[in-house]
């Protein structure tokens, strides 16, 4: 028995085939460049689906992730990084084309069912699992099954408003966690710190100018031991913190799995991520610790995490 799982990202769409008994074993791996517009992403789907077969030798039901709120029956309704799509029901529209089971979730929710199943999670009746690259995504798993929501839109935590006063946000709102406490807030909080002549350092390590600091430049050279760099990461340390304090106080994970480009720099994160945490979430010295460790899966986790979309009949959970 073989099931697909397709992860779209913002540049690439990554497939597995997998046995769903032992996800971690890839079988086959195909990737294809993210199309623009419905019919490409159909299309790209359907092709990546093909190709899995042949490496496979089998026809495996798919499971889809994407990037942006899809609902209980498996409609696309909007994708921060899918523009012009709206309202795509990718699951009918897959099932149709390719004649077999197709489920489709939002690609943080991916991750967080393969690292609750076969990853750093894994035994951990409640989990929160954060994936940090250029903006934020977010799964919970509560009693062992993903929180999907009425809608199916659950666990938007990047839209989290951590600062009402902060930059704006391509949501239309100001503060997000996301724009925060992401890669991409790494930078803005790099420039800041450029611009406020606090790492001149790390200015001339990207060519000497500010506006070329990128978040690569501050963990190279925190990791250097520049202190004008390890303060720009407390300072993203503590963004992350909050957000995950703030979700910690709703949800009561029994852990927190922490994914993701940024995570790279585990490193230099994870230990003052917890420190931070600690002062912040509610009771934090009366309440069982709870964990924050690294994702187990890496850039894999949200196509093995679209094939446990399926049951073991190859039918949508
Ligand atoms: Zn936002």
């Amino acid at each position: 028995l073989i099931h697909h799982g397709l992860d779209v990202g913002g540049t690439k769409v990554l497939g597995v085939a997998v046995d769903p008994a032992e996800p971690t074993v890839v079988l086959a791996e195909e990737r294809i460049p993210t199309p623009s517009g419905s019919d490409g992403l159909l299309g790209a789907l359907a092709d990546l689906a093909g190709r899995l077969d042949d490496r496979a030798g089998t026809a495996g039901a798919v499971g889809v992730g994407v990037p942006g709120l899809v609902d209980h029956q498996g409609v696309l309704h909007t994708g921060p990084h899918l523009p012009g799509i709206r309202g795509l029901p990718i699951a009918d529209l897959l099932a149709d084309r390719l004649g077999r089971p197709v489920a489709v979730d939002n690609d943080a929710n991916c991750h967080a069912l393969a690292e609750a199943r076969v990853g750093a999670a894994r035994g951990a009746r409640d989990a929160l699992v954060v994936t940090f690259g250029t903006g934020i995504g977010a799964g919970i798993i509560l009693r062992g099954s993903l929180l999907e929501g009425a809608a199916g839109f659950a666990g938007e935590a990047g839209h989290m408003v951590v600062d009402p006063l902060g930059p704006p946000c391509p949501c239309g709102r100001r503060g997000c966690w996301e724009r925060l406490a992401s890669g991409s807030g790494l930078s803005r909080l790099a420039r800041d710190a450029a611009y406020a002549g606090r790492i001149d350092d790390v200015v001339a390590l990207a060519g000497g100018d500010p506006e070329a600091v990128r978040g690569e430049h501050v963990t190279e050279a925190a990791r250097a031991g520049s202190d004008g760099a390890l303060e720009v990461i407390d300072e993203l340390a503590r963004w992350i913190a909050r957000g995950l304090a703030n979700l910690a106080n709703v949800l009561d994970p029994g852990v927190i799995v922490l994914g993701g480009g940024l995570i790279g720099a585990a490193d230099l994160l994870l230990e003052r991520v917890r420190d931070a945490f600690a002062v912040r979430v509610i009771a934090g010295e009366l309440r069982p610790e709870i964990p924050i460790v690294a994702a187990a899966l890496g850039e894999r986790a949200g196509a093995i995490g679209a094939a446990l979309l399926l049951d073991q009949a190859g039918q949508p959970t």
